[in-house]
């Protein structure tokens, strides 16, 4: 009797186990993203409010290069808001980097609210070059602050962002229905229509053990032209020297997931920008603040040209 009630309760615990390690190995099928993923990140975060007030206190320190933007409202009413890092000279811009997290409310990292001041304030001084040389960073910690101030993935009505960008696989269909994405893309492409370029779009998410997602998030197998390979292998290498464990590196299907509608296919379809989603560390990836700023500061000196 108790040796059947201990082999069913081995039985009920290797199948425990193997469904939580598939959170976290590659699929094989063409998976849609579903509820296994739908961890939090195990990092407590602070109030909506709160992430608000140090994006104005980091405007108040440094106000010839920080502006808090403002680029519209949630559903919940609550406001859209990055911060633009730019040269204080206007004329000079002609370049954009985009930094965004928590478009999946549920998977705050404390890595994206924490960047502009790590390279503000960083002693290699890689950002004061990069506003030099024409660059400027738009850096939206939470792109849904509805879905975050709930600690829930998606936005009010429960749409899921991150399956509402226009891009090969989506374009008939409609996109863009939320105010969260569509006043972020508007935004984007008013401040880009000033002939200033995308360099890199990079979407912070959680927690699939520091993978870097590639284009196209439906498409098994890298699907880039060999030049734009040739591109985003050099950040790829990046991210191999500045982590101690680099996570895996391929297109969603391929390591992960396939997903139409991401950030990942928008960016570098669009705009032609290098484009990544990364996928952090349960738990600890705020551990690897200084990991990602010295990352950054290396991907902010290759754009020159
Ligand atoms: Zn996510």
């Amino acid at each position: 009797m108790v040796d059947n009630f201990m082999k069913k309760l081995f039985k009920v615990l290797i199948l425990l186990n193997s469904l939580s390690l598939m959170a976290f190995v590659p699929f094989s099928g063409n998976y849609v993203d579903g509820s296994l993923l739908k961890s939090e990140s195990g990092v407590t975060r602070p109030a909506y409010s709160d992430q608000i007030l140090v994006m104005e206190e980091l405007q108040k320190k440094y106000p010839k290069i920080v502006s808090v933007i403002h680029y519209g409202d949630s559903i919940g009413a609550r406001k859209l808001m990055g911060l633009l890092i730019k040269s204080p000279a206007p004329l000079l811009t002609s370049r954009l980097s985009v930094i965004t997290g928590a478009i999946h409310g549920n998977e705050y990292l404390n890595i994206v609210d924490r960047l502009a001041k790590g390279l503000i304030e960083h002693k290699s001084k890689q950002l004061d070059s990069y506003l030099a040389r024409g660059g400027s960073l738009f850096i939206i910690p939470v792109v849904n602050p509805d879905g975050y101030d709930r600690s829930q993935r998606g936005n009010m009505r429960g749409a899921d962002l991150n399956r509402d960008w226009p891009g090969p696989g989506k374009k008939y269909r409609r996109t863009l229905k939320h105010p969260e994405t569509k006043l972020l893309s508007v935004w984007l492409e008013n401040y880009l229509e000033d002939n200033i370029k995308l360099d890199i779009a990079f979407d912070y998410h959680c927690c699939a053990d520091g993978m870097l997602l590639l284009p196209w998030g439906w498409k098994r197998k890298r699907y880039m032209s060999e030049v734009d390979q040739l591109r985003s292998r050099k950040y790829e290498i990046m991210m191999e020297k500045y982590f101690d464990k680099p996570g895996v590196i391929g297109t969603p299907p391929d390591i992960l997931y396939s997903a139409r509608g991401t950030t990942l296919d928008y960016w570098y379809d669009k705009y032609k920008a290098v484009s990544f989603a990364y996928e952090g560390r349960f738990g600890f990836e705020p551990e690897l603040l200084e990991n990602h700023i010295s990352w950054w500061n290396e991907i902010l000196s290759t754009f020159k040209e």
